[in-house]
């Protein structure tokens, strides 16, 4: 079934979900100019909560920047759409897509005489890789493809026609037979998968790749690094050679899709046991403590909209 709700936010009115249209001249459709968010609200006592809103908007006008495309509005004016379309749709939980890109005037690769479009969009979404999976974890393969040489694509922003490699790395890892593809950087050590950032657990200790290995800097991979450091984990961030794959005794994505969901083998290896490991778990505790309301929100990630 198409995902899709009632009603959509496109260029400053909210009007209904068939009405959100583009024609097939849009710059975006040919060459990726688009920027994107994916963000989660969960319900909370009947009305939704938008998980971490204003630091996905930061990132949504950080790529805007980056890709040149000017955002037709500030973060609170974001936040401010967000409520206004949940409350359309009446959604008390939802997945949250806002896009900003570059429409329809001439097909020059320098689309900068275009007009800029942009739409906000509430759809339902459950677990991205399987609800089973959140506690069984899933299959993965190191893919044939790369992440993005620095020097190439900005893989720190949100950019439409980036997630072209994505693309060839989650199409090659489900044609395998495997749930999902983690990605090398250009160097050969670990970067990410497809849609979600990776940690490691070795003798104890949390390793992430950094900022500078061809990652998105997540919202949820700042969410498993606050959490595992208030239960008193170390968490380096560090380059990560392909074999700690292998050596891993636990390893976990983060992902606003994904949210925390535990590896269970690579390349066929199982990773410790071939299951969930207690420190993913006690992470994932956390997490969904807060996200379910049943742990205090105490690092203030949720922004409450009434339905009213
Ligand atoms: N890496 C990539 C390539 C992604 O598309 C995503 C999903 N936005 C992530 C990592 C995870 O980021 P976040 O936790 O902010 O959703």
């Amino acid at each position: 079934m198409a995902m899709r709700a009632d009603y959509i936010w496109m260029n400053g009115k909210v009007i209904p979900w068939d009405e959100a249209k583009v024609h097939v001249f849009t710059h975006a459709l040919h060459y990726g100019s688009s920027v994107f968010e994916g963000i989660r609200a969960y319900e909370r006592d009947g009305n939704p909560a938008i998980f971490r809103g204003p630091e996905h908007f930061e990132r949504l006008l950080f790529s805007c920047k980056v890709a040149r495309i000017p955002s037709p509005l500030t973060v609170d004016e974001w936040m401010q759409v967000t409520a206004e379309v949940l409350r359309a749709n009446q959604h008390r939980s939802a997945y949250i897509r806002p896009l900003v890109f570059r429409g329809y005037d001439s097909l020059g690769v320098d689309g900068r005489g275009c007009p800029v479009d942009a739409i906000l969009a509430t759809v339902p979404w459950g677990a991205y890789l399987g609800a089973e999976a959140l506690e069984k974890g899933v299959d993965v393969q190191v893919s044939s493809w790369r992440r993005m040489a620095p020097d190439t694509l900005n893989a720190l922003a949100k950019i439409g026609g980036q997630y072209v490699n994505s693309q060839n790395v989650v199409m090659e890892a489900k044609d395998n037979g495997f749930n999902e593809g983690i990605a090398l950087d250009i160097n050969g050590y670990v970067s990410e998968g497809s849609g979600e950032n990776i940690f490691l657990i070795y003798k104890g200790e949390i390793y992430t790749p950094p900022l500078g290995n061809s990652i998105l800097g997540g919202i949820t991979r700042d969410c498993a690094i606050t959490i595992a450091r208030d239960l008193g984990y170390t968490v380096r961030e560090t380059t990560i050679p392909r074999e700690m794959l292998y050596l891993a005794d636990e390893i976990f994505f983060t992902g606003t899709a994904a949210e925390i969901t535990p590896v269970r083998s690579v390349d066929r290896l199982p990773v410790g046991k071939g299951g969930r490991g207690p420190i993913t778990k006690s992470i994932q505790d956390v997490f969904f403590g807060i996200i379910r309301g049943e742990l205090p929100d105490k690092w203030n990630w949720f922004t409450p909209v009434s339905l009213a």
